[in-house]
């Protein structure tokens, strides 16, 4: 199959692998940004079968993840809510809120409907005008030119019974937060290739003068993976901290400009909340002042839910860096992705779902077991 088995090729991988041993002198630690690439990591055992000394750091790229329980809940809220009809991409229904999830709603009687477009929740608005028709906007750069041409669509088709419950996380602010953070242990990153196709990589050669700090935009196959991590293993020992693109087939420098047109009209920064983690300044979007009457939050009046995170989960931690998801006492116990504590779990990108998917259930790395001979 032409861009998949290229990328996951076992002899380029040997010789990246060898290229890295061969490279590397001290420890290191390389933060891999995006879910996406965690999953791929652990599913293909990439952090088992590096030289020991580097380690990789699992970070907050997981949207749902971050999506804080505020947030859900208010989705329960509305989504609770005679006469409208609740639609989500399917990863969000599953995400326990203080309660319970959109699943439990659906089954007390809610229309909460799985959509693959937020396009989709605005054809069914203009369907069912005597109905109230959400669509739960959550996620990175890479969703939201989606979910803000949707917003773009209603205002210029007039359609009023369409609206939208917003959570959008941006990646700079994050790796801003991170860097800043007492107990960073983040040497380098691997920002996350599908962001950078949408935003371009103009906002990070700043953070990595600001932190000394390389970064590595890379894609998500095995080899993928290992040439970010080549490339980051390289500045690292050779003392630098530049922006590099190893992922030059998705992601150009000014990143698609028909995208950032349509995000930078409906949207604009906001201070947002990260579960686990708090509030990160400049680091999500919200609609701009033209397009408040599409806010769902306004509409149902829903922006003072607040909501406390389940004491036992660490999922904060996990989202840092600062302690892997098997060092969480409630992993695989009282925490699994059939009873999930913390949306780390509960949805497929998360690190804590990758540690149990690919039976991760205790510290896996030791020299030996790391070694590629
Ligand atoms: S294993 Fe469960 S309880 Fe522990 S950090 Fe992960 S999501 Fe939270």
């Amino acid at each position: 199959m032409k861009y998949i088995d290229e990328f996951q090729d076992p002899a380029l991988a040997r010789r990246l692998l060898d290229d890295i041993a061969g490279t590397v002198t001290r420890p290191w630690s390389v933060m891999e940004v995006c879910g996406g690439q965690t999953h791929s990591i652990i599913r293909h055992g990439i952090d088992q079968l590096l030289p020991g000394n580097i380690e990789l750091i699992h970070g907050p790229g997981c949207p749902v993840c971050v999506t804080p329980l505020e947030v859900i809940d208010k989705a329960l809220e509305i989504a609770s809510r005679p006469g409208v009809v609740f639609c989500s991409f399917g990863d969000m229904l599953r995400v326990p809120g203080s309660g319970r999830d959109l699943f439990r709603v659906k089954s007390d009687g809610g229309d909460v409907r799985v959509v693959y477009s937020p396009l989709d929740a605005l054809r069914i608005a203009q369907r069912t005008p005597d109905r109230q028709v959400v669509f739960f906007g959550v996620g990175f750069e890479t969703t939201a030119p989606a979910i803000a041409m949707a917003a773009h669509q209603a205002k210029r088709l007039e359609v009023r019974n369409f609206s939208l419950l917003v959570s959008h996380v941006r990646v700079p602010p994050a790796i801003e937060a991170i860097m800043r953070s007492p107990d960073c242990r983040v040497q380098a990153f691997l920002a996350a290739g599908h962001v950078c196709s949408v935003m371009g990589t103009l906002e990070y050669p700043a953070l990595a003068d600001t932190h000394k700090v390389p970064i590595v935009v890379t894609g998500f196959e095995p080899l993928d993976i290992l040439e970010g991590i080549r490339r980051a293993v390289r500045q690292l020992e050779r003392g630098e901290h530049r922006v590099e693109n190893a992922y030059p087939r998705a992601v150009r420098p000014q990143g698609n400009p028909v995208a950032l047109s349509v995000l930078r009209e409906v949207f604009t920064t906001t201070d947002r909340a990260w579960r686990g983690i708090g509030t990160i300044p400049g680091s999500g979007w919200r609609l701009t002042d033209a397009y408040r009457d599409y806010d769902a939050e306004h509409r149902f009046e829903v922006a003072d839910v607040a909501t406390a995170e389940p004491a036992v989960c660490r999922s904060g931690e996990v989202l840092q860096g600062l302690v892997k998801p098997h060092e969480c006492a409630a992993f695989g116990t009282a925490c699994t992705p059939r009873t999930p504590l913390g949306a780390t779990m509960v949805s497929s990108e998360g690190a804590c779902a990758a540690y149990y998917l690919y039976r991760r259930l205790a510290t896996p790395r030791t020299e030996e077991t790391a070694s590629v001979d």
